[in-house]
């Protein structure tokens, strides 16, 4: 049985449908889970691809982790009602930070839908096939419809 599962979260059509499946095996097998959201910060770029040393807009990093933290609560509280979750949101790049985050917090099991915000153009979506790649850890790659 996996102890420790981590669910990756990106508010798309199909997120509440992935979490159902993490909370019942959590469910089943006792173990801690995770939600994690990455907000994805995109820093702009300069004529070369590189990212620009100065940008015009300032961002503001404490008030988008707070707004993706009352989102993520808010997704809780709709969908998974009183089931014990721990929340963790950062800002970067999701394939990296869930990876990250895997590694850092042992986690035996990934939950991720096959598709989110990213389209379905491919079998699986952009972040789904870079997670399933370089996970060290169980994969459960939930199939989402269109
Ligand atoms: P994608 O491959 O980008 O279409 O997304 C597939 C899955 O990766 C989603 O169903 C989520 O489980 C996860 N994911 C994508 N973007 C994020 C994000 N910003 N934060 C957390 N998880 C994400």
């Amino acid at each position: 049985m996996y102890q420790t599962i981590l669910l990756a979260v990106d508010f798309s059509k199909a997120a509440a449908s992935v979490a159902q499946r993490a909370v019942r095996l959590a469910d089943a097998g006792g173990a801690k889970l995770t939600l994690l959201h990455v907000v994805e910060y995109l820093p702009v770029l300069d004529f070369s691809g590189d990212p620009m040393a100065m940008t015009p807009m300032v961002i503001d990093e404490k008030l988008l982790l707070e707004s993706a933290r009352k989102s993520l609560q808010s997704f809780v509280d709709k969908h998974l009602g009183d089931v014990e979750v721990e929340q963790q949101v950062c800002i970067g790049t999701p394939k990296l930070d869930i990876l990250r985050v895997v590694g850092e917090q042992k986690i035996d099991l990934l939950v991720i839908g096959s598709h989110g915000r990213h389209g379905f153009a491919r079998l699986l979506g952009s972040t789904a096939a870079a997670v399933l790649n370089d996970c060290p850890c169980d994969v459960l790659a939930v199939r989402v419809k269109d």
